[in-house]
C-alpha cells in the first residue's frame, strides 16, 4: 500500500457518509466506491489507478476549477461530500503532502450562491427526542404526538439560529414549514413518520447529551448559561441546538461568527398548521406542476431584494396569533400603500440592494471574493445614506411600526469606511485577479505596483541604452518562462557582444543572454509580484475580519431592510390586485365581502380562459361565526367552484394573520388559532397509504385537534370509499363538530352529497348553501356565484360532455344516471327490477375487435418509422369513427 492510499483510507474512515474529494494536483480524485458512484452520477469516467504492489483501486475525478458545478450536482441529489485539500505546497514540501478535509458541504450547509435558492431559505434542522419516552421496541420516539420534542433549525447561509420545543404531533408540520433540507438525528433514531429520510443525517448521540449540548451552546455564544437563550427549562431544546451547533463546527471548519443569537421558538406564537393543511393551501407551490408561480407566495412575492423574499416566505409560513403584533405589520403595509411615491422611492432603492445577509455569511466563512466586499459595501449605502431608505420611512407622519422600523435602519458606517479605504471600486473577481486594494491604502503596495506597471517603460529605455552601448542595431530584450528576460542577439552580430553577456541559450539564429542588470531587475519584478499578492490578501483578510467581526450589526441591519421590503411588496400587491385591510378583532366571526382567491383571480386574468369560463373572478361573501352559522354545507356541481370557495376563505384568514391586505371589499376577523383542511382525494402513493386512509387519517386529525377557534375546510370527505360509506362518514363528521363544544370549529363543508343539505333541518347552526349555476338551453353554465340553500342536482353528466367525451358515453351515462337515481329514489337497491336490465348486467360499450386485433399483430421491430406513423394515423381515424 503506497502512503498516500494510507492516508487515503485513514481520513475516508472518518468520513463514511461522505463522498470524499481527495485534492491530487489539479484534480480532485475519488476512489472505491465513491469513485463508483460519483462515476455514475456525474457520468465521468471511472479508471483505475495503481496504489500498492498488486493493488488497483477504482477512481473517478474532476478537474479542482470546475469543481463547484459537480458539487451543486452532487448536492441536489442529497449527497454529501468533504473536500480533502492539500495543506502545504506540494512542489515545496518532502515527502507526503498533509492533508486534511477543510469543509464537508451537504445539502444543508452549504454556501455556494450556485447551490443556493436565493430567494429561499436554506434550514438544516436538528431534532431531539422527547426526554421521557416510554417506547423501546424500535419505534420512533416521536411517534407519541402529546410527547415534547426538541427542534432546532439554521440557514448557515445567513446566520438564523432559531431552537425551542413543540408536541411531537407537529413536527411534521414544521418540517414542511421549514423544507428542511437536511435532517439531523441521532444515531439509530428513526425520523418521525412521513419524513423523507434521503434528507436524514444520523450523527453522534453523544451530542444531544444535556451537558455536551449546553457546552457548546455556552463556548460558540460566550454565555454562562443556555438561560440566556430563554430556554430555561427547555431541555430537549437545548439537546438539539447544541448538537446541530456541533455538526455545523464539525463540518464547517470556517467561522460561525455569523451566527450571533440564537432565537427561542415559541410555537404557541403561531398559527399551526399541519402538513397536509400546507400542502392543500398551496402556499410555496401551486398548480398541477407544484409551481411557485401558481403559489401563494408567488402571487404576493413582488419583493426586490432576496432578504425580503426569504422573509415573506416564513411569514406566509408563519401566521400570527397576537393582534398587536399582526397590527402593526398591517400598520407599515398601510403606510407605504398610502402613496405611490414613497412606494416608488423605496422599490428603486431596494432593487438594487444585494443580499446582505448571505454576503456577510460568505464574508464570516471565507467564502466572499472581492467583488462581495464592494457590493457589500454599496448596500450599506444604500441602507443608510442620505437619501437612502432610511430617509424615505423616517417621516413625521409615520406610525410607530415604521418609526421602529427606521430606527432599525442603523448604518453601519464603520464597516463602510473599512471596505471603503481598503478595497478598490472595481477589484478583480478573485484575489488571484488581484487589483483588490485600493490605490493610497498602502505605501509599499503603492510603490511595488509603480515597479510592475513601469516595467515596459523601464526595458524599452534598456533596450534603446543596450542598443548604443553594443551598436547593434538588431538587439531587443524578450522574455520567455524557462529563461525569464533575455537579450537576444542576432547571428551576424555576435562579435560585438560585450564581456558583461551571459550566454544563456543558442537559437538558429542567435544567441540569448541576460547581464546582472537585467537579473537584478527581473527579481525585483517577480519579488513584487509576490509582494503585491501577498500584502493584497492580507489587507482583504483584515476586512473581511472587520466585517465578520461586526455581523451582528449587520444582520439586524439586513433584517430590517427585509421587513421594509415585504412592507413595500405587500403595499404593492395591495395596491395592484385591489386588495383591503382586514379587521381583525376579539371576537369569533369570519365576516367577509366580495372575497377572492389570490391565487385563483390572478391566473384569471393573466390566463386565457377557456370557452365559456368568465375570465373575471367572481367574488363571494363568507359570513361563519360559531354562535350562529357555525358550519357551512356547500353544494354545487362539479367545476362549479367549491374548492376554490374554501381555499380563498382560508386563504383570506392567513394572509390576514400574516400581515397582509387581502382580496375582499372588506373582512371583519377574529383571530383564528388553526387551519384546517381536508381537500381531495390524491393519491398518496409514494407512502404506500391508500387515498381513503390518508382521508380518514387527516379527518381523525381535524376531530382530535380543532378548537371552538379554529377554521375547519372539509373539501369532500368520504369520496375513497363507497357512496354510503362515505356519506354516513360525511354526516356523522359534521354532527361531531356541531355537537362538541370541544371541537366546535368553523366550518367550510363542500361536498357532492346533496343529500347532506337535509342535516340543517336538524342541526341549528348548519346552514346550506350551494354555487348557482344557469340553464342555457340544456347547456350548464356556472356563475360561481355562492348563493343560500341546497344544491338538488348534480351536473357530473354535463361536465363530461363539456369536457368532450364521446357522444354515446354521455348517452349511455344518462340512462345509468335515470337508472340509478330511480333506485336511490324509490325503496332500498332493487336486486332485479321487473321490466328493467338489472344493473350487473349493463351491457359494456361495443368493444372494438377490429383495432385491438391489427394492433396485438403489428410488427413493430420490423416496421419503419415512416410506416408505423402512417399506420398510427389510420388507427386514430378509424378509432374516432368507431367513437362517434
Ligand atoms: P369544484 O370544487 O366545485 O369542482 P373548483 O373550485 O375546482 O370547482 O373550480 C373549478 C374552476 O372554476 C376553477 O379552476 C376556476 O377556474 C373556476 N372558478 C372557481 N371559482 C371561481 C370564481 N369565484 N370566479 C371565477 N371562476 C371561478
Ligand atoms: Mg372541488
Amino acid at each position: 500500500m503506497t502512503p498516500i492510499r494510507r492516508q487515503y483510507l485513514e481520513i475516508k474512515r472518518r468520513y463514511p457518509h461522505a463522498i470524499v474529494f481527495f485534492r491530487l494536483g489539479d484534480f480532485y480524485e475519488t476512489f472505491d466506491d465513491d469513485a463508483k458512484l460519483v462515476a455514475r452520477e456525474l457520468e465521468i469516467t471511472l479508471t483505475s489507478k495503481p496504489m500498492g504492489r498488486g493493488e488497483r483501486v477504482p477512481l473517478a475525478g474532476v478537474p479542482y476549477h470546475a469543481v463547484e458545478g459537480y458539487l451543486s450536482r452532487l448536492i441536489a441529489k442529497g449527497y454529501k461530500v468533504a473536500l480533502c485539500e492539500q495543506m502545504s505546497d506540494p512542489a515545496a514540501s518532502k515527502g507526503l503532502v498533509d492533508r486534511q478535509v477543510v469543509r464537508v458541504v451537504t445539502p444543508g450547509t452549504v454556501l455556494e450562491p450556485d447551490l443556493l435558492d436565493e430567494r429561499a431559505n436554506n434550514y438544516i434542522v436538528a431534532l431531539a427526542p422527547a426526554l421521557r419516552r416510554a417506547r423501546h421496541d424500535g419505534s420512533s420516539p416521536f411517534a407519541d404526538p402529546q410527547a415534547t420534542a426538541g427542534l432546532a433549525y439554521a440557514d448557515v447561509s445567513t446566520g438564523e439560529f432559531v431552537a425551542g420545543e413543540i408536541a411531537a404531533g407537529a413536527l411534521a408540520g414544521e418540517l414542511t414549514r421549514l423544507r428542511a433540507a437536511e435532517l439531523l438525528l441521532p444515531e439509530g433514531v428513526a425520523p418521525p413518520d412521513g419524513v423523507d429520510d434521503t434528507t436524514v443525517t444520523p450523527a453522534p448521540a453523544d451530542w444531544w447529551l444535556a451537558e455536551v449540548a449546553e457546552a457548546a451552546l455556552r463556548g460558540h455564544f460566550a454565555v454562562a448559561s443556555s438561560e440566556a437563550f430563554g430556554l430555561a427549562g427547555q431541555a430537549s431544546a437545548v439537546s438539539a441546538a447544541g448538537a446541530l451547533l456541533q455538526y455545523l463546527r464539525e463540518n464547517q471548519r470556517a467561522s460561525l461568527q455569523h451566527i450571533t443569537r440564537l432565537v427561542s421558538y415559541r410555537p404557541e406564537g403561531f398559527m399551526l398548521l399541519d402538513a397536509a393543511t400546507r400542502r392543500n393551501l398551496e402556499l410555496f407551490a401551486g398548480g398541477r406542476q407544484a409551481s411557485r408561480r401558481h403559489s401563494l407566495l408567488g402571487v404576493l412575492d413582488l419583493t426586490e431584494t432576496a432578504m425580503g423574499a426569504r422573509l415573506l416566505a416564513r411569514r406566509l409560513g408563519q401566521p400570527l396569533l397576537a393582534r398587536a403584533a399582526i397590527e402593526s405589520r398591517l400598520d407599515q403595509v398601510q403606510y407605504v400603500h398610502g402613496s405611490a411615491v414613497r412606494r416608488g422611492r423605496a422599490q428603486e432603492l431596494l432593487d438594487q440592494m444585494p443580499d446582505i445577509e448571505r454576503l456577510v455569511g460568505r464574508t464570516v466563512t471565507g467564502l466572499a471574493s472581492p467583488r462581495d466586499l464592494v457590493g457589500l459595501r454599496r448596500g450599506l449605502e444604500l441602507a443608510s445614506a442620505s437619501g437612502g431608505l432610511r430617509a424615505i420611512v423616517a417621516e413625521s407622519d409615520a406610525p410607530a411600526a415604521i418609526e421602529e422600523l427606521a430606527s432599525r435602519l442603523r448604518p453601519c458606517d464603520d464597516v463602510v469606511a473599512a471596505i471603503a479605504q481598503a478595497i478598490a471600486d472595481d477589484p478583480g473577481a478573485t484575489l488571484e485577479h488581484g487589483n483588490v486594494v485600493r490605490a493610497g491604502f498602502s505605501q509599499e503596495l503603492d510603490s511595488l505596483r509603480t515597479i510592475t506597471r513601469d516595467t515596459k517603460r523601464y526595458l524599452a529605455e534598456l533596450e534603446t541604452a543596450e542598443r548604443a552601448r553594443t551598436g547593434i542595431k538588431s538587439l531587443r530584450i524578450g522574455y520567455n518562462r524557462v529563461f525569464g528576460y533575455y537579450i537576444e542577439v542576432s547571428k551576424s552580430n555576435l562579435e560585438a557582444v560585450p564581456n558583461d553577456y551571459e550566454r544563456r541559450q543558442t537559437l538558429v539564429g542567435g544567441e540569448r543572454y541576460v547581464t546582472p542588470q537585467l537579473k537584478e531587475y527581473e527579481t525585483r519584478i517577480l519579488t513584487a509580484g509576490e509582494r503585491i499578492a501577498e500584502i493584497e490578501a492580507q489587507v482583504f483578510r483584515q476586512v473581511c475580519g472587520q466585517v465578520a467581526a461586526a455581523s451582528g450589526q449587520l444582520l439586524a441591519l439586513a433584517a430590517a431592510i427585509a421587513e421594509l421590503d415585504v412592507a413595500v411588496a405587500l403595499a404593492e400587491t395591495a395596491a395592484r390586485y385591489g386588495y383591503a385591510r382586514p379587521e381583525l378583532d376579539d371576537g369569533d366571526a369570519i365576516d367577509i365581502r366580495d372575497g377572492r382567491h389570490a391565487v385563483v383571480e390572478r391566473t384569471l386574468a393573466e390566463g386565457t380562459p377557456a370557452a365559456g369560463v368568465p375570465s373575471a373572478f367572481v367574488p363571494n361573501d363568507t359570513a361563519l361565526s360559531n354562535g350562529e352559522a357555525q358550519i357551512a354545507i356547500i353544494t354545487g356541481p362539479n367545476m362549479a367552484g367549491k374548492s376554490t370557495y374554501l381555499r380563498q376563505v382560508a386563504l383570506i384568514v392567513l394572509m390576514a394573520q400574516a400581515g397582509s391586505f387581502v382580496p375582499a371589499a372588506r373582512a371583519r376577523l377574529g383571530i383564528v388559532d388553526r387551519i384546517f383542511t381536508r381537500v381531495g382525494a390524491q393519491d398518496d402513493l409514494a407512502s404506500g397509504q391508500s387515498t381513503f386512509l390518508v382521508e380518514m387519517l387527516e379527518t381523525a386529525n381535524i376531530l382530535h385537534n380543532a378548537t371552538p377557534r379554529s377554521l375547519v375546510i372539509l373539501d369532500e370527505i368520504g369520496r375513497g370509499t363507497s357512496t354510503y360509506d362515505g356519506m354516513a362518514i360525511a354526516r356523522a363528521v359534521v354532527e361531531y363538530l356541531h355537537n362538541r363544544p370541544e371541537v366546535a370549529a368553523k366550518t367550510l363543508f363542500a361536498t357532492h352529497y346533496h343529500e347532506l343539505v337535509e342535516l340543517a333541518n336538524h342541526l341549528p347552526r348548519v346552514r346550506n348553501e350551494n354555487v348557482a349555476v344557469a340553464d342555457e338551453d340544456g347547456r350548464v353554465v356556472f356563475l360561481h356565484k355562492i348563493v343560500p340553500g341546497g344544491a338538488d342536482k348534480s351536473y357530473g353528466v354535463h361536465v363530461a360532455e363539456l369536457a368532450g367525451l364521446p357522444k354515446p358515453v354521455v348517452q349511455r351515462a344518462r340512462e345509468v344516471l335515470a337508472e340509478l337515481e330511480q333506485r336511490v329514489d324509490g325503496h332500498l337497491p332493487a336486486r332485479r327490477r321487473p321490466g328493467g336490465v338489472p344493473l350487473e348486467q349493463l351491457p359494456l360499450l361495443p368493444a372494438r375487435p377490429g383495432l385491438l386485433d391489427e394492433l396485438a399483430a403489428l410488427d413493430v421491430d420490423g416496421i419503419t418509422p415512416l410506416d408505423a406513423l402512417t399506420k398510427l394515423y389510420e388507427l386514430r381515424e378509424r378509432a374516432r369513427g368507431e367513437g362517434r
